[in-house]
C-alpha cells in the first residue's frame, strides 16, 4: 500500500508544503488541532521512532532543529509550542512515515488537546 507522506514528498499527492530541506519536508496537517500546525517529515520512508537507531542520529536531529525554524517561521517561537511524535498505534501513530508535529499560536482559552 502507497505512503500518504511519501506521495506529498513526491509531490503525487496535494499537500501544503512551507518549508524543505534536502532531508526532510513540512507542510499543514489536513486537519488542524491548533491554530498553527505542521508536521516534519523525513524524505527518506522510515516508519516510526522504533525503526530508528544511532544510524539515524542525523535525520532526527534535523527533525527538531526544522521544528525550532518552522517555529520562528510561523511566528510561534516567542509564545511557545508543542513539539510531539507519536509512536505505534499505542502512541496514536496514524501514518506509518516518522514525523513530529510542531503546535502553537493558541489563545488563552484555547483547547490544547494534542493529535
Ligand atoms: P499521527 O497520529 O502522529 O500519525 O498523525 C498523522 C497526522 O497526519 C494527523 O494529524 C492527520 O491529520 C495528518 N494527515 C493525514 N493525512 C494527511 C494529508 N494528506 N495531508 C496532511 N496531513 C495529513
Ligand atoms: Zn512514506
Amino acid at each position: 500500500m502507497g505512503c500518504i507522506f511519501c506521495e506529498i514528498i513526491n509531490r503525487g499527492q496535494k499537500g501544503d508544503i512551507i518549508f524543505e530541506t534536502k532531508e526532510l519536508v513540512a507542510f499543514k496537517d489536513i486537519h488542524p488541532k491548533a491554530p498553527v500546525h505542521i508536521l516534519v517529515v523525513p524524505r527518506q520512508h522510515i516508519v516510526s521512532l522504533v525503526d530508528t537507531d544511532a544510524s539515524r542520529r542525523e535525520i532526527l536531529g534535523n527533525l527538531f532543529s526544522a521544528a525550532a525554524d518552522i517555529a520562528r517561521m510561523q511566528g510561534i517561537a516567542e509564545s511557545g509550542f508543542k513539539v510531539v511524535m507519536n509512536v505505534g498505534r499505542g502512541g496514536g501513530q496514524i501514518i506509518d512515515h516518522l514525523h513530529v508535529h510542531v503546535l502553537g499560536g493558541w489563545k488563552e482559552e484555547d483547547n490544547r488537546e494534542l493529535p
